[in-house]
């Protein structure tokens, strides 16, 4: 897929979150929140689901959970438009409740289509409820900052799921933030070796049987508007 046809298909998915009723989170919402960022990234993070800034807004994590995973990003070089930011639930459970596990299920066809399209080397796992999404039977307290490869069922064909703690872990206990900066530096590293997995997974491109004679031509290289992160 080229970034234009990535763009377009989340936009697809986008339109389809605002106008969806597929659970009782549609009644209350005020904006539906589909995500954000680079349709080209190969980091996707995905929090638990909107709260109340982000239902005004329609755009994720930006309250105060926001601004510091906007600070966790920066910390490791990146910015937010660099990678694409999403939840588990795209509509605010009411009074910041959690999700339950029937919007969570009506939900994950939106979040899936999501992979399907983003096709991200590392998912990140913000909070528990992706936790459990992307590394089913993981604890957040044994696991954070660490790496586990995906099931393709989730919609991620061959990437790996690196856990963080939910940022409000460290806006209710500020002893905590110094333990999501630790965490979040592995996260390039955890980058790089789920690209290299994916590259050594792929069939060798067998040698052209005959010389190449055509020039490069524009629409060959339709997707060199894609940004390399890394
Ligand atoms: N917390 C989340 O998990 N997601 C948001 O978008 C905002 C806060």
């Amino acid at each position: 897929m080229t970034a234009a046809e990535r763009r377009a298909a989340l936009e697809a998915i986008a339109a389809e979150v605002r106008d969806c009723t597929r659970c009782r989170l549609h009644e209350t919402r005020t904006k539906a929140v589909p995500g954000e960022g680079d349709p080209s990234t190969e980091v996707v993070f995905v929090g638990e689901g909107p709260g109340e800034h982000e239902d005004r807004q329609g755009r994720p994590f930006v309250g105060a959970s926001g601004a510091l995973l906007t600070e966790l990003i920066e910390s490791v070089g990146w910015t937010r438009p660099d990678v694409f930011i999403t939840n588990v639930v795209k509509c605010r459970p009411p009074g910041n409740r959690d999700p339950q596990a029937d919007e969570i299920e009506a939900c994950s066809l939106h979040l899936h289509h999501q992979m399907e399209v983003l096709d991200p080397a590392v998912v990140v796992t913000v909070g528990k409820h992706s936790l459990e999404r992307f590394r089913p039977g993981d604890r957040i307290s044994r696991v954070h900052g660490t790496t586990r490869s995906i099931d393709p069922a989730t919609g991620v064909r061959d990437g790996m799921a690196f856990a963080m703690y939910h940022p409000a872990f460290a806006l209710y206990q500020g002893s905590n933030r110094p333990t999501l900066f630790e965490d979040i530096a592995g996260l390039p590293g955890a980058v790089a070796a789920s690209r290299q997995r994916r590259a050594a997974a792929e069939p060798p491109i067998p040698p052209p049987t005959t010389p190449i004679e055509q020039p490069i031509t524009r629409s060959d290289t339709a997707d060199t508007d894609q940004l390399t992160l890394f």
